[in-house]
């Protein structure tokens, strides 16, 4: 799950990081006044938005007035952001920070991700900031510096200290660097952090580090423990397909293509896609429903895949071990009946209870296409989708 900038500078400042003073604003209004109570003579005003790359895309503007802050809040809010990590549809900006400038010395990088080959934490962090750590990699690979931190001693001072020297900074820097890391180490471990980004991680006008961006992101299946973090959650920044499907506890990621696959088991829900894109198809998602689906749970399954309205064909494919093929028939049929479906289904069942299961399509009288093996299916759905695009 991903926060917001704001609520992220809030979250690590808690854990001692310096950040620029700011508020939050809902109106073009509020923004104005965000500036007078901060005083000084230019602000920063940011969207908020689950992205980076807002800068680029005009998310973030320097200004010289309050008056300014609240004419550039005015033709932010409501807007679709389109930036180059969201897709074309961007993402809406209801929130704004407002914030006391910065005179940036240099820009730092410094990211806390977790390394998968290690096993480990790992601190990547560049004497070169400001742009995306990808494009870093790219251009500037040699200014990074990767540091991997062992859970059973945690950071150490010295390896921070080292990875202080190594950025070039001297003198009080190393000693706001040091606290630097060890706060976002400590924020990363303590609340369940997947990502912990500082880019830009500044030296200001005065020589201090200043943290003047923040992005965070949190294991999900970790939120149920942590519930201050929860409650950061902004559906309006989630894709509404995924915001769904984690309401119904389903586990649905949306795709680009036109097939809605409904399945239980992650291991079939992938085997079905690829059997999708071998008959020639392309699959609209992800979605494994479990095992133990009651016919409500199907129901739910078929609401959430025709959110996406460039569902064409529905395949669902259900080997039922843990499930019973007389349930899921039975959730197909309701979901057929409820939703009034106007897009062909195909429905593959094998396992438990199955002839009980296709009994219940064959007689529930309804347009359903059947199939008895997984390449079958697809063949099917893929058939019935080219059928409908020509
Ligand atoms: P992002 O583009 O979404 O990553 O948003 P950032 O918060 O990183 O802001 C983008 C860029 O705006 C930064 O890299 C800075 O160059 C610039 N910027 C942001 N805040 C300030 C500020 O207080 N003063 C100045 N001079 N530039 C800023
Ligand atoms: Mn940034």
């Amino acid at each position: 799950m991903d926060i917001h900038e704001y609520q992220a500078k809030e979250i690590l400042a808690g854990f001692g990081v310096p950040v620029p003073r700011g508020g939050l604003a809902y109106s073009p209004e509020q923004a104005g006044y965000r500036a007078r109570e901060l005083g000084g003579s230019a602000w920063v005003v940011k969207a908020q938005i689950h992205s980076g790359g807002r800068g680029e895309a005009g998310g973030v503007k320097l200004c010289r007035s309050p008056e300014e802050v609240q004419d550039y809040a005015q033709t932010l809010f409501g807007r679709q952001l389109v930036t180059k990590q969201t897709d074309a549809n961007g993402k809406g900006v209801y929130r704004l920070w407002v914030e006391a400038a910065s005179e940036i010395r240099q820009e730092l990088y410094l990211g806390f991700v977790l390394d998968r080959k290690s096993e480990r934490i790992m601190i990547v962090a560049s004497a070169h900031g400001g742009m995306e750590i990808e494009d870093l990699a790219e251009s500037d690979a040699d200014s990074l510096r990767r540091m991997v931190i062992d859970p059973a001693v945690g950071l150490v001072p010295f390896q921070a200290r080292e990875l202080a020297f190594s950025l070039g900074l001297r003198g009080g820097q190393i000693a706001q660097m040091v606290n630097v890391l060890t706060a976002c180490h400590r924020a990363y471990r303590e609340l369940d952090a997947t990502m912990v980004e500082i880019n830009p991680l500044i030296i200001n006008g005065s020589g201090d580090l200043v943290a003047l961006d923040a992005k965070m992101s949190f294991d999900t299946n970790a939120l149920y423990r942590r519930p201050e973090v929860a409650e950061l959650r902004d559906r309006s920044q989630e894709d509404p397909r995924e915001s769904m499907a984690g309401d119904y506890g389903l586990a649905y990621v949306g795709l680009d293509g036109d097939i809605g696959c409904i399945i239980n088991g992650a291991g079939l829900a992938m085997a079905t896609m690829d059997m999708i894109k071998l008959a020639g198809g392309e699959p609209a998602n992800f979605l494994d429903i479990g095992g133990g689906a009651s016919p409500e749970r199907v129901v739910r399954a078929f609401r959430t895949v025709l959110t996406d309205r460039n569902v064409q064909v529905i395949l669902v494919n259900i080997f039922a071990g843990i499930n019973r093929c007389d349930w899921v028939a039975e959730g197909v049929v309701k979901a057929y009946r409820e939703v009034g479906m106007t897009i062909p289904v195909v429905v593959r069942l094998a396992g438990t209870n199955v002839e009980e299961g296709q009994r219940i399509l064959a007689e529930s009288g309804l347009p359903l296409h059947t199939a008895d093996t997984l390449a079958e299916a697809a063949d099917i759905a893929v058939g019935l989708r080219q059928k409908r695009a020509a």
